[in-house]
């Protein structure tokens, strides 16, 4: 247990959070959190107008509760047990601060094609255009790991340069061995994705653990109090 708990923390400095950060993501998401807008095709996204952390993963992966625990809202995204019924893009405003886009959730079996094609494009669109995009997190179920229902995603990522970083959810339901090799192996499937972020964050939205330094990594991409949002918007960061 003491080998597989050296092994996370080796892998996965952001779980050893730096207290001033941790502060800086905790006061962030205290702000209130609103939905502003959803999308379901391009000519209705939003101008951009801060900063936007997007949220991607496979339906049923636990975006709606990850979401809901950030920002200590119950029900700011919608929860279900339904797959695949979020289907549009969906922008929050975090205390006009960062916003927090909610990615329609992929691999539904049972949606139709025409369905699928409709968003992918959508999606793609998304990646591509925008500019205020500073990172995607993309939720992997720490039970299964990256799988290839996750590549076409990845691959969508890594051609629109995308700096993006995976967040392993429902980690309450592994034990620290089973954790620390879901998350060996995550770190070594990663190695051959060029936008990929190296570090990992693990999460459950039930319990707590991770949700910290989850904060703690987006807040320092959030303008601060007295920035304007011109000014940070123009281009993209590495
Ligand atoms: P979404 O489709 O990706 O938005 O997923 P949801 O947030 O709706 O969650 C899908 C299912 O996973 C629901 O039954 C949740 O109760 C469950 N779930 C979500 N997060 C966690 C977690 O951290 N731990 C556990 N044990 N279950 C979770």
């Amino acid at each position: 247990m003491a080998e597989a708990r050296e092994i996370l923390t080796e892998i996965f400095p952001p779980q050893v959070i730096d207290s001033d950060l941790a502060e800086v993501g905790r006061r962030l998401f205290a702000r209130e959190a609103r939905f502003v807008a959803g999308a379901s095709e391009a000519s209705a996204l939003l101008h951009d107008t801060l900063p936007e952390i997007a949220f991607a993963g496979r339906s049923n992966v636990g975006k709606s509760s990850l979401l809901n625990a950030l920002t200590g809202r119950r029900a700011l995204a919608r929860t279900s047990n339904t797959p695949g019924r979020t289907r549009q893009i969906n922008f929050f405003d975090l205390g006009a601060r960062l916003m927090l886009v909610d990615l329609p959730g992929y691999g539904y079996a049972e949606a139709p094609k025409t369905e699928v094609r409709r968003w992918t494009a959508l999606l793609r669109g998304y990646l591509r255009t925008r500019t205020a995009l500073r990172r995607v997190c993309l939720l992997v179920d720490s039970r299964r790991g990256i799988t290839e229902i996750d590549h076409p995603m990845m691959q969508m990522l890594d051609a629109s340069g995308v700096s993006y970083q995976i967040v392993l959810t429902k980690t309450d339901k592994l034990g620290a061995c089973e954790l620390a090799l879901v998350a060996e192996r995550t770190a070594a499937e990663l190695a051959a994705h060029a936008a990929a972020h190296p570090e990992i964050h693990l999460t459950s939205a039930f319990k707590g653990p991770g949700i910290a330094a989850l904060r703690a990594t987006l807040g320092s991409f959030a303008l601060a109090a007295e920035e304007p949002s011109t000014v940070v918007l123009r281009g993209r960061p590495q």
